[in-house]
Order: C-alpha cells, then structure tokens, then sequence
C-alpha cells in the first residue's frame, strides 16, 4: 500500500497566513501530527482530525510515527511553523524515508517567520540577504560566529532565527558584539516577536541596542545592511547598492 506523507509550513501561527494548498492538504490528511503548540493553534477548522504530537526534541520519533502511519496508506500531515524546509522537519522527513519505498514525501511551503516579520517592519529585505541560526544545539557555536563574520563582512540584511532561550541566554549580546567587530554600533536593526500570534510586536532599534532588547525564542531579529534606513517607522532596504 503506498502513502502519503506532507510535510506542511503553518506560516507564523494564524489560519489567514497559510497557503491554500497547506490548508487543502491538511483537509484532505487522515491526520496531523506536530508539535503540541502547533497543533493548538490549527484551531477549530480541523478539530475533529486525528491528531498526534511528541514534545519538543522528539523530532525523530515524530517522524518515524509519521512513516508507520503512511505505511498503512494513510494520508498524514506533519505541521511545522513557517515554511517545513527552514530550520523545520522537511530534511529529517526525507533522511529518515530514504530507504521507504512506499511513501511519498511532498513539502508543501509556508511563510516563513523571516518574510512575515520583514512585511510587519516595512521592507528590509529588498537586497540580498541571508539567514543564520543562533542555536548551537546542532551546529558547533564556531561556525555560527564564522557565519556572522563573514555576513557582516558581505554587507547582506542578516535575519537571525533562534536568537536566545532561557537556556541560552546572552546569545543575542554575544552575536551583536561579533557583528560589531565590522558593523558601526548605531546600524538599523529590528526585532519582531510572535509574528502572526497573540502579543505580536515589532521594535526598531541600533545594533548596540539588540544585545540588551527583550529577544527571547520567539524572535526574529533583523540587521539592516549599510544602506537601511528608517523610513517613517518602517525599516527599509533600497533595492540598489549605490
Ligand atoms: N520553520 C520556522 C523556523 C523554525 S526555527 C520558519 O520558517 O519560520 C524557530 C525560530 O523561528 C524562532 O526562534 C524565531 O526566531 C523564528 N520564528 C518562528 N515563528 C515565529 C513567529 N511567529 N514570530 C517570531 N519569530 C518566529
């Protein structure tokens, strides 16, 4: 029997913000897997599906129940926040089905927490820019800091995803004195909390404000390259370099 597994982006947390293809998908799935808190905030439209989660650092054993089930020719949906494919389960999904010959893998896209913050602040992303993950849980904190080297040093827009937990605390502080190792202290920057969600805000600030600024785990937080400005409070990037 072939199934079917869709690993599918919620966007930032509201129905209004998911594609018509997410939400076609999660209709049409036998049931829905994810994160507790993602599955909550699908809300009443899919009240009645079945659903499971795991808790957080369960990614593995979400996958692997995702693939039992599909081996049964069931439909199922696995939610991610954002788009599945940034820092999100579309890669572990793939790596864990490699040697399952009877499922199908699609990834169905979502907004990503970089893109709906940028559209709350203005237009900061209108030139080339790149995002980096303050989280070391996966990556050793040496290449993270390499990353924000050479970012600052390529003068992109830096979007930084997982900027600091109570776990990790002083990780922004640390991140803005790496960048302002190349990058003046009074750069234009911003941090956008709960995108899409209850206690959704946006703040403008300066590179040397980030490192004290209330960032927690649902924060991103922006870092305007040397032509970014404030325009009437919204954080902009001209399209050109000159
Ligand atoms: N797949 C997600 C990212 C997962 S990593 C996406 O594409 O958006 C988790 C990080 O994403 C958080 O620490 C935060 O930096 C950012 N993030 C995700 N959702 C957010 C939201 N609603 N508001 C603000 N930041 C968010």
């Amino acid at each position: 029997m072939r199934g079917n597994i869709y690993v599918v982006g919620m966007g930032p947390g509201k129905e209004g913000m998911m594609t018509g293809d997410a939400l076609a998908v999660l209709d049409g799935a036998d049931l829905i897997v994810g994160y507790p808190v993602y599955l909550d905030q699908l809300g009443e439209r899919f009240a009645k599906k079945e659903k499971y989660s795991t808790g957080m650092r369960q990614e593995k054993e979400r996958c692997l129940y995702c693939i039992e089930r599909a081996k049964e020719g069931k439909k199922v949906a696995l939610v991610c926040s954002g788009d599945a494919g940034v820092y999100g389960m579309a890669s572990l999904m793939l790596e864990l089905s490699e040697e399952e010959n009877d499922i199908e893998i699609s990834v169905i896209p979502g907004i990503t927490a970089a893109l709906s913050g940028a559209a709350l602040l203005g237009a900061p992303l209108s030139h080339d820019f790149c995002v980096i993950s303050l989280s070391d849980l996966l990556t050793p904190a040496e290449g993270i800091e390499r990353r924000l080297r050479a970012a600052a040093e390529g003068d992109f827009v830096i979007v930084l995803y997982n900027p600091q937990s109570r776990n990790r605390s002083g990780y922004m502080k640390r991140a803005a004195d790496i960048l302002m190792g190349s990058i003046l202290g009074d750069r234009p920057c911003a941090y956008v909390k709960n995108i899409g969600r209850e206690g959704e805000e946006a703040h403008i600030c300066t590179l040397s404000e980030l490192g004290d600024a209330d960032i927690d785990m649902f924060t991103t937080v922006f870092i305007g390259n040397s032509k970014t400005r404030i325009i009437k409070d919204k954080l902009v990037t001209p399209r050109g370099m000159v």
